[in-house]
């Protein structure tokens, strides 16, 4: 069996076509293809507006920027997440602060959220982590409560439906949403993200953030000495998608309802083969409609008398790979020493991470490879 690792990408002959015409025409960035990437994305999310750039950390970078939170204040996310999720906050000189995650669905809860707002808050980056949707409609009420900015990290949802079927990235419940096309993730721009928002001036705020602060739109200019003539209007970054990847992009989105629809086989046939045993416990089924970037298990592992360490081994010996998402953020170095978390200030965050293993899914994954990942697992108890 040839390695199979817990996540990757599906390029078929239709991507690298798509690429190639890229490749072949006038524009390599900054032509027509990025701006139907973000046509693509608005229509398939419902959202009005769509900012393509060069990856999710960028895209939740001037997210945070674009709200214009004074420094020194807080942001509120899920300990449970890629340290993008906060980082952003911290870029813009603003406090991350951490709300512990569900027991269940492994995602931020609104209970703590609400113990964690002070008058020092300024937004909540709730994290749909694995690509379930979080309870949007509570933290969106704790968000107009408080006169809260809301940014949905949707790095690992791009294709999931809220409890109410619409599509996750339509702004609906918030002010923003962050996607990743990053490879391991549902879908791929190779590197490259994307924000969504239903307010035209957050919009045009993130186009002049993404490429420098500079506009060259006549209505906006303050003086105008001619056609080559442009302005400086912010401090921007250079943090653009070029066309060869918007091309990829549109082309993976075509395929987005039918890579869900096969994560959604290889899950039930995960579920049903792992459904009786009692050291496993398995994804919670709620009444969203997930689009899973990643299967996620907790496993009792003194139960069948091993470690997570043994374990992940003895299924690498296998070819079979494994991984642990997430790390709580507040424990990493940087984020003790800077800002004084340690260890048990987040405890069910640390106590999901002791117990969580993800194993291989996506959608080029063949029905012999899912039983022979569930064959091996099972064989671990024996
Ligand atoms: C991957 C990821 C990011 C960052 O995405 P990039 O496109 O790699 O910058 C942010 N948040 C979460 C939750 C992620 O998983």
């Amino acid at each position: 069996m040839e390695f199979i690792s817990y996540g990757k990408q599906w390029i078929d002959d239709d991507d690298v076509e798509a690429v190639i015409t890229t490749l072949k025409s006038d524009f390599l960035t900054q032509g027509p293809a990025v701006k139907d990437f973000e046509a693509a994305i608005c229509e398939y999310t419902g959202a009005k507006y769509c900012v393509a750039l060069s990856n999710a950390t960028a895209g939740l970078h001037l997210a945070v920027s674009a709200l214009g939170i004074k420094e020194g204040m807080e942001g509120i996310t899920s300990p449970n997440t890629f340290v993008a999720s906060a980082n952003c906050l911290v870029y813009n000189n603003l406090r991350p602060v951490f709300a512990d995650i569900e027991k269940d669905s492994y995602n931020i809860d609104p209970v703590e959220i609400r113990k964690k707002v002070t008058p020092e808050t300024g937004v909540i980056i709730p994290v749909h982590f694995a690509g379930r949707p979080c309870n949007m409609n509570e933290i969106k009420r704790i968000a107009d409560d408080n006169d809260l900015y809301l940014i949905e990290d949707a790095a690992h949802a791009i294709g999931s439906n809220y409890p109410d079927g619409s599509k996750v990235g339509n702004c609906k419940y918030s002010d923003m949403t962050v996607f990743s096309f990053h490879p391991v993730k549902t879908m791929t721009t190779g590197e490259g993200g994307a924000v969504t928002t239903n307010s035209k001036e957050l919009y045009e705020k993130l186009v002049l953030l993404r490429s420098h602060g500079i506009t060259k739109d006549a209505d906006k200019l303050k003086e105008n000495h001619g056609p080559w003539y442009y302005e400086m209007h912010d401090l921007g970054f250079n943090y653009r998608i070029t066309d060869v990847q918007a091309a990829l992009g549109i082309s993976q989105l075509k395929k987005l309802d039918g890579f869900k629809k096969r994560r959604k086989d290889i899950i039930t046939k995960y579920n049903s083969a792992f459904s009786n045993y009692d050291w496993i416990i398995l994804p919670l089924v709620d009444d969203s409609d997930p689009c899973f970037h990643l299967y996620v298990v907790l496993i009792d592992y003194t139960a069948i008398k091993t470690t997570r360490s043994a374990v992940m081994q003895k299924l690498k010996d296998h070819n079979i790979g494994t991984q642990v998402l997430y790390i709580p953020v507040h424990t990493q170095p940087y984020y003790m020493d800077k800002f004084g978390y340690s260890w048990g200030d987040y405890p069910v965050a640390e106590d999901y991470y002791n117990k969580m293993l993800t194993i291989p899914l996506y959608p080029r994954m063949t029905d012999k490879e899912v039983d022979y990942v569930i064959d091996n697992i099972r064989k671990m108890v024996q």
